[in-house]
Parts: C-alpha cells; structure tokens; sequence
C-alpha cells in the first residue's frame, strides 16, 4: 500500500473554474469532501458528488480538464501538479483510460481483437455460412452458377471436342452409378458439361459449380478413357461438392468475409463482381475435399467398385504433369486436381477398401 492511499497531502488545490455561461476564468480551491468535490472561490461554492465528475483521457503532459454536471469545467494548466493532488484525493481515471494507458492493458486488447478475428474466420464465418446458405433457394444457386460458367467460357474454357458417342457414355455411366447409390428421394440434380481447358490452361479437371453444374475437361475424360469407374468417381467427388452446396458456402463465406473486411475498410461495391473469381481461385475448405471424397467413395462402394481405383487418378495426373511441365497449368483448387492434397487423398482411397 503506497502513502497516496491516506489523503494527508495537497488537501486543497488551486485552479481555475469556467461557469459553462461566461468565457472567464475563476480562481477556485478544489477540495474532496467525504464522496463529493468542492469547489470554492469567490461567488462560486459547488458541491459536485465524485461519480458525477468526467474528464477526458490525459495527455503525459499539458493542461488537465475535469467536466462537471450540468455545466461548467475546471481547468489546471499544471498537468503534474493535478496529477498528484488526484492522486492524493483518490481521484482515479475510469477503468477505460487507465486500461488505454497502460501498455499491458493495450497488448492484451489487440490480442484479444487478434483472436477474436481468428475465432470468427475459423468458426463463425463457417458456421453463419451454412446458415445463410440454408436459407437462400435453390434457384439461386442455380443463377450463380449458370454466370460462373458463362464467366468460364469467356475466360478461355473451351467448348468440348470428345464425340457425342464419348460423352454420353460418361452420362450414361454416371447416371446409373448415382441411381443406384442413391435413393430416388435423396438423389442430388445435376448436370454434367463437357469442356477442353482451352485458353484457362485447367488440363485434366473436373469441378462443381453452384446450382448442380458439374464441369468435366477432354483432358481428365482422355487420361482415363480405359478407367470409366475412376471417372465416376471424379464426378461422384464434385457430386458430393453439389450435394453439400460447397459452392455456394464458398461464395457467401467469401462474401462474409468480404463483409467484414467492408466493416473495416467501408467498401462492398467489389463483392458481387468478385464471384467467379471467388469459385475459380479461392480453394474449398480442407473440410469440403474431405466430404467430397467421401462422397465418392459412397457412390463407389454401392457400385461395386473398390475405392482404391480412384488411385489411378491421381497416378495419371501426376504423369500428366510430369510430362506438361507444371508451369503450365493453371491453379483450380476448387477442381478435383489438388496437388499438395494428392498424397492425403491416395491413402483415404486406398484405406477406403479395408473398412466396410
Ligand atoms: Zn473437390
């Protein structure tokens, strides 16, 4: 305990008080009084309870201010002096200030603000993301992704060269595989597009836009035209990205945190533009990859086919890529062809034929 606690010195302080009606200074005594403040000169005798006093934060150095009830301030140009006759009285600065004035106080907000942000971008922004995307109709979904496919096609998508014949045996082949994993009830709508990677440099890829629009490349549909139940299994993979809407928590999770980002920096024109962007660019949550494959493996398994086989995607892929030279490709996370992940994604295929 520190002797400023018994108020035994600077009883009185001298200073200068304005009435709130006259711009004129007027010298006073301060003097604390049990719970009140008083405030003595010549005409002026003002009885202010403490809790009833306000003052701004202090500078380290320059006049103090103290506002009081109603109207009227006191003024002490000497910022030390006041400092310790305060301190004497037991005058202390709300908890805000003293928090703001002490660094410790200040490293503890920020990382409190640090984590709180990194509490909302984990769980929160996920977490609304479902439930925001729970609420919107289908139908949008289905215009998000009609424009992120047209938006595609102008970007260098090109339209496919695999005959007609190539193209609706895939159908056929993926149909039947969805009908008889799924119950007719819970049987996802899709549908399937042919494209060639064109000008976009995707190669072999397969990705699922909002809206159940799934997008297959000559490239992948080539490099494993002798393995038709591997690609059933690509598709049964973005299959699951429709059946979750993974699209569309992408978008709006994107647009939540485009949404706070506006919060901070005031500017939201650039949200709805940035949509194909979004879907071409922003990878799928780690979380999404995983369901996606199990979907596969699902769709696999009440098929007859081994999971395992899904192997042989990524072994072609990694072939594909050896002999293109990776620079040439460009990144589409969101496709099926995730490279960092292929090592993970081989040993949940291969494992997925031991447990039944
Ligand atoms: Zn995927």
């Amino acid at each position: 305990m520190s002797t400023n606690d018994f108020p035994t010195s600077h009883p009185t302080l001298a200073t200068e008080y304005f009435d709130g009606q006259r711009p004129v200074a007027q010298a006073v005594t301060l003097r604390i009084d049990g719970g009140d403040l008083l405030i003595e000169g010549a005409g002026v005798s003002r009885r202010v309870p403490r809790r009833q006093l306000r003052w701004p934060e202090r500078q380290r150095h320059g006049a103090r201010l103290m506002y009081l009830p109603q109207h009227g301030l006191i003024s002490h140009a000497d910022g030390a002096g006041w400092d310790a006759w305060a301190r004497s009285q037991g005058l202390r600065d709300p908890w805000v200030v003293r928090w703001m004035q002490s660094w410790r106080g200040v490293l503890w907000a920020l990382l409190a603000c640090v984590m709180l942000a990194g509490a909302i971008w984990q769980w929160g922004v996920p977490w609304a993301g479902h439930a925001v995307v729970a609420a919107i109709p289908a139908s949008v979904d289905q215009t998000v992704g009609e424009q992120a496919l047209a938006s595609f096609d102008r970007e260098g998508l090109s339209p496919s060269r695999l005959g007609a014949e190539q193209q609706a045996a895939i159908r056929r082949a993926f149909a039947a595989a969805v009908e008889r994993a799924y119950p007719a009830a819970e049987r996802p709508a899709y549908t399937l597009h042919f494209r060639s990677s064109g000008r976009m440099k995707i190669g072999p890829n397969a990705f699922a836009l909002p809206g159940g629009l799934m997008v297959l490349t000559d490239e992948l549909a080539e490099l494993l035209v002798a393995t038709p139940d591997v690609i059933t299994g690509v598709l049964a993979h973005e299959l699951g990205h429709v059946r979750h809407r993974h699209g569309m928590r992408t978008v709006v999770q994107a647009g939540l945190l485009a949404g706070l980002a506006g919060l901070v920096v005031g500017d939201f024109s650039s949200v709805l533009a940035a949509v194909p962007a979004v879907l071409g660019q922003q990878a799928y949550a780690r979380d999404f990859e995983r369901q996606a494959d199990q979907e596969a493996i699902a769709v696999l398994r009440a098929n007859g086919v081994r999971p395992s086989q899904m192997v042989v995607l990524f072994e072609r892929l990694a072939d594909w890529r050896r002999r293109q030279g990776e620079t040439q490709l460009t990144e589409l996370p969101i496709a099926v062809a995730d490279h960092p992940a292929d090592a993970e994604r081989t040993r949940v295929f291969r494992d997925a034929d031991a447990v039944r």
